[in-house]
């Protein structure tokens, strides 16, 4: 894939751009490795300033950062700049508790032969970041700033059709007063994967994106003995029982299929509702989704913009054809829009079967599957009969059914009567094919240090 800026919105190509050649990959990791031998030394304090500084940077180029993500992704640029101010309160978030996530983990000296104990939590060194576009500053942040202050450095990886906000993203914690390399973009495709990963001076990578280049990545850390963090994909189960609101659960369920143009990991992807109310969620739900503003994501007045690529919008056509073509009902949507750009109507189709490809596939796009079922058994059976455990949403007021659902969904974070999304505070990941390892909160800053046992006699 050429790394360029291609508008989706007009599928006009903006900026074109040279991948480094193996011997730039090379001088890189020679300063990220260079880098880490200072870098890691530096006190949490001097980290927090930098931070701190950098969620200023990002504060204060909040709109021409915004414009940057809706250029080259499509996203609408009221969600583009909710996206900056996320991720500079990620920042401060980190600045503000790296050192007490990071602080000492004492033991009884009567478990440990009267011995002082302890875990020091060190840095491992450079982390190789490679990272999708759909949320093209926030997956970068999630990673760096937990990763930066716990004295790592990091070489990012990003998507190929996202390398202004990639070069953007350097220049914050450049700018910011960071050293020079603990942060740098490296300009390459996928194809550069094997030499980075395979280079000793890189210790660890996380990667978030597909399924496919989660394998491939996960193959080449096993085989190099490398850690590895995977956030991948997920078709979210959102569930509505009759005791839950109904019209809040369908207006939570339209933001939750459509935001960021229906391309987010967590988005709500199989809408599953007791037969009781569904007839009325589905006109609630119908009704929202066709109400949506289709259009240019530069303008603020736009709920969903175009898909971030033309093929994108291709296997979404493709998803929705074959279940069609098997016997799925399209209740709204169901086309793209005319004229240039990726742009694809948002979607409620039923009668989906195990047969089409829809049912065990993700929907990368506004397209929402809903799904009838009898009673709380059949919901969990169905919302867990997929490949996927990335997040999942339940509906009710009744509190032995969110019980039920809290322990019997198989998904890493459950979310009750109110839309999946991530904080900076929680963890966030998935089970399953949605990957391991967990970023944000404590767990995240832990996944890429050295749990280094101390014993002191
Ligand atoms: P891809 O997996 O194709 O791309 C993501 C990143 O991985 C890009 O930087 C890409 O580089 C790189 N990449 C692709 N193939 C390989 C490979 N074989 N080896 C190494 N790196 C590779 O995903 P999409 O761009 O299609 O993004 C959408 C997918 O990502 C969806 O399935 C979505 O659910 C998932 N996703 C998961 C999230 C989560 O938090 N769990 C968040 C966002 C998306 P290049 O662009 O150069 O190909």
């Amino acid at each position: 894939m050429a790394i360029a800026t291609i508008n989706p919105a007009t599928g006009q190509t903006v900026d074109t751009f040279k991948a480094f050649a193996p011997a730039e990959i090379d001088a890189r990791i020679a300063r990220a490795a260079e880098a880490f031998t200072e870098y890691r030394r530096t006190t949490f304090a001097q980290r927090a300033e930098w931070m701190r500084a950098a969620a200023g940077k990002v504060d204060a180029a909040s709109d021409e950062i915004a414009k940057i993500m809706t250029l080259e992704m499509g996203k609408p640029i009221k969600q583009a700049a909710a996206e900056a101010a996320k991720c500079a309160a990620a920042m401060r978030f980190y600045a503000d508790n790296a050192e007490k996530f990071l602080a000492d983990t004492q033991f009884d000296p009567q478990s440990v032969s009267a011995g002082k104990a302890y875990i020091r939590w060190q840095p491992i060194g450079p982390v190789l970041a490679i990272m999708p576009w759909n949320f093209p500053f926030w997956q970068v942040v999630r990673f760096a700033a937990p990763a930066l202050m716990a004295g790592n450095v990091c070489l990012l990886k990003h998507a190929s059709n996202v390398p202004k906000t990639a070069l953007r993203l350097q220049d914050v914690f450049l700018d910011a007063g960071f050293p020079p390399d603990a942060f740098q973009t490296l300009l390459v495709g996928s194809d550069a994967i094997e030499q980075i990963l395979t280079d000793a001076r890189v210790v660890a990578v996380t990667l978030t994106g597909s399924e496919a280049a989660g394998r491939s990545v996960a193959a080449i850390a096993g085989r190099e003995i490398k850690k590895s963090v995977l956030e991948l994909g997920g078709s979210d189960p959102f569930i509505v029982m009759p005791s839950a609101d109904l019209a809040k659960a369908a207006e939570v369920a339209t933001t939750a299929r459509c935001q960021n143009n229906g391309q987010s990991c967590i988005a709500a992807k199989r809408f599953i509702v007791h037969a009781e109310v569904m007839a009325q969620f589905q006109d609630l739900f119908v009704e929202n989704m066709s109400a949506l503003r289709v259009g240019d994501p530069a303008d603020d007045r736009t709920d969903v913009g175009p898909l971030a690529t033309e093929q994108g919008r291709r296997d979404i056509e493709e998803q929705i054809e074959d279940a069609v073509g098997k016997g799925a009902t399209v209740l709204c949507g169901g086309k793209r829009a005319d004229g240039a750009g990726w742009f694809y109507h948002p979607t409620v189709i039923t009668g989906i079967t195990r047969e089409m490809r829809m049912y065990g596939e993700e929907v990368f796009g506004p397209v929402a599957q809903l799904y009838p079922v009898a009673d709380i058994e059949e919901a969990i059976r169905l919302a867990n009969d997929t490949s996927f455990g990335l997040g999942s949403n339940a509906w009710t007021g009744d509190p032995g059914e969110q019980r039920r659902f809290i322990s019997e969904l198989d998904a890493g974070q459950v979310f009750v009567n109110g839309m999946t999304t991530s904080y900076p505070a929680l963890p966030f990941g998935g089970v399953k094919s949605s990957g391991y390892g967990r970023e944000l909160a404590d767990l995240g800053i832990r996944e890429f240090c050295n749990a280094k046992t101390v014993w002191i006699g």
